[in-house]
């Protein structure tokens, strides 16, 4: 299994709507895909339709009890994706975890549980906390959504330090698949100098595939679906089939 955190400590650049998509889209391909929600906002579960009433156990349980994964994996409407929900109870373990042992490495640990995924995506929240660690300890590769605005690379140096730290500290094989640009509109001209500049800092470490602003995107958790279902032909689906073709040949 190759696990991969989607990270990037800002909020509303796109994390969970690649997380979403990219796991569908691989699932649709033939793999056996899991998707971790680590944000206590729970919008990927949310995304692919878990009721709230039914998001125990959770990714927050199985940091105090491993041994509950098998138990908190379930299967989603997407054949071949399952997902292990969030609820808002793991905003506690940031603090819950403070000082006690392995807090960083508890999520690696619970995820050693996990068999027969081709792929693992962790959808960490819009923090460098604690969460965030455990995310990046789990991982093989991080990937960074950057939406492309003015402030995109700001805050991205201080991510990349924390990647080298989660390196140097406890997890030396976690690599940077890439960053993907996110809610690119044509339409505007700053967007398309924000792509040049991100491209001109960080070269072949940006993928080709870029991701558009597309209103379908973001109607689709309104009804509980990843844009893929809710609509396969919008430009946003047909990006994230794109960025999963390009994706799973590189990674
Ligand atoms: P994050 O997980 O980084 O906070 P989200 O994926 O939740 O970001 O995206 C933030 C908001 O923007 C959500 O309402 C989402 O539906 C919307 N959104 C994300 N990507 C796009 C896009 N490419 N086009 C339009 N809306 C998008
Ligand atoms: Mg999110």
């Amino acid at each position: 299994m190759k696990t991969i955190a989607i990270a990037n400590q800002k909020g509303g650049v796109g994390k969970t709507t690649t997380a979403v998509n990219l796991a569908t889209a691989l699932a649709a391909s033939g793999a056996k895909v899991l998707l971790v929600d680590f944000d206590p906002q729970g919008n990927a579960s949310t995304g692919l339709g878990v009721a709230r009433e039914a998001r125990s156990p959770s990714s927050y349980e199985i940091l105090s009890e491993p041994e509950r994964l098998q138990e908190a994996v379930r299967p989603t409407m997407v054949p071949g994706l399952s997902i292990l929900p969030a609820t808002q109870e793991l905003a506690g373990a940031e603090v819950e975890l403070v000082g006690a042992a392995n807090a960083g490495g508890r999520l690696r640990a619970a995820l050693e549980g996990a068999t027969g995924f081709d792929w693992c995506f962790i959808d960490c929240p819009p923090s460098l906390g604690l969460l965030t660690l455990n995310g990046l300890a789990a991982a093989d590769r991080i990937l960074i959504p950057l939406q492309a605005e003015f402030y995109a690379l700001e805050g991205l140096s201080q991510l990349l330090r924390t990647v080298e730290q989660v390196k140097l500290r406890s997890n030396p094989g976690l690599d940077l698949a890439g960053v993907v640009l996110t809610m690119y509109d044509r339409r505007n001209n700053l967007s398309e100098a924000v792509a040049a500049d991100v491209r001109a800092a960080l070269g072949s470490r940006v993928f080709e595939t870029i991701i558009p602003r597309n209103v379908r995107l973001s109607e689709a958790p309104s009804h509980g679906l990843p844009a893929l279902l809710y609509d396969l032909r919008c430009p946003g689906s047909e990006a994230y089939l794109a960025l999963a073709r390009e994706f799973a040949n590189m990674v």
